[in-house]
């Protein structure tokens, strides 16, 4: 784990890039910030969590580290003493957390649950909804830390890396630490629901967009060719055909929409 400070005094806001180690996006995100060393009204806490998995340009070593949370010092796989050095060293911060998948490339963010804050700050990222996960929680880093997740876009890409960079600038600028304004957007929320598993198979297909509703009757994914049909309705979010190796992603309900004058109230 590498750990870095912008600014003096002690932080109470954090950035943490390489959760995963094969979503390289937010560890550029970070080392631009250290090479630039922007002048910063707040310190900021900057983390490279996962490097061993990033040298490896692996997902991890020994087990998923967003599910390894809150992590024993005498844990017996590199991921779960790692998270316990992790949660010991965001304490109280306010964490931005960034991650990349294969299923969207549009960013969005993640949260345990729409608290104040999230509503206050990630209408000021340039995110396409923020997603609430708290069915879903357990083993994940803001089960421990309060913490702001973003998805920045497709694994491995230069968009998503760029999208990294422009995330974290936002989220600083936002929590104050950079100077300027942000743009308030329009946010969806979608809360997940349930998990769309998927059949053993050779070949999978996605036929629906994320984030955009399947009625029900619906075909939405097949396993060699078998096809999958909504009992429900839903909204499909990080769905995607060979994300995950189980699961094809997840259904979700639409809760609210966050308008600009709320949003900036
Ligand atoms: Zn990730």
């Amino acid at each position: 784990m590498k750990v870095a400070q912008l600014g003096s005094g002690t932080p109470e806001i954090a950035v943490v890039a390489g959760v995963h180690g094969d979503e390289p996006c937010g560890v550029r995100a970070v080392e631009r910030l250290l090479d630039e060393r922007p002048t910063v009204e707040r310190p900021v806490k900057l983390v490279v969590a996962n490097q061993k998995a990033l040298e490896r340009q692996v997902r991890f070593v020994d087990e998923d580290l967003n599910r390894a949370f809150p992590g024993d010092p005498d844990a017996k796989t590199h991921e779960g003493q790692l998270a316990n050095r992790l949660v010991e060293e965001l304490g109280d911060c306010l964490t931005f957390s960034m991650h990349s998948t294969q299923s969207h490339a549009e960013p969005f963010a993640i949260v345990n649950g729409v608290s104040e804050t999230a509503r206050q700050l990630v209408p000021q990222l340039p995110v396409a909804a923020m997603v609430e996960t708290s069915e879903f929680a357990e083993g994940r880093l803001f089960t421990r830390i309060e913490t702001i997740e973003v998805e920045c876009g497709l694994q491995g890409t230069e968009t998503a890396a760029q999208n990294a960079d422009r995330l974290t600038r936002a989220f600083l600028t936002g929590v104050g630490a950079l100077p300027g304004d942000t743009m308030h957007r329009e946010l969806p929320i979608y809360r997940l629901t349930d998990v769309i598993r998927k059949q053993e198979a050779n070949t999978y297909e996605v036929f629906v967009e994320n984030f955009t509703k399947v009625d029900s009757g619906d075909p939405f994914a097949a396993a060699d060719g078998n096809t999958q049909v909504a009992e429900e309705p839903f909204y499909p979010v990080l769905m995607s055909s060979n994300g995950y190796r189980d699961v094809f992603g997840y259904a979700a309900e639409k809760l609210d929409v966050l308008t600009k004058s709320t949003a900036a109230d």
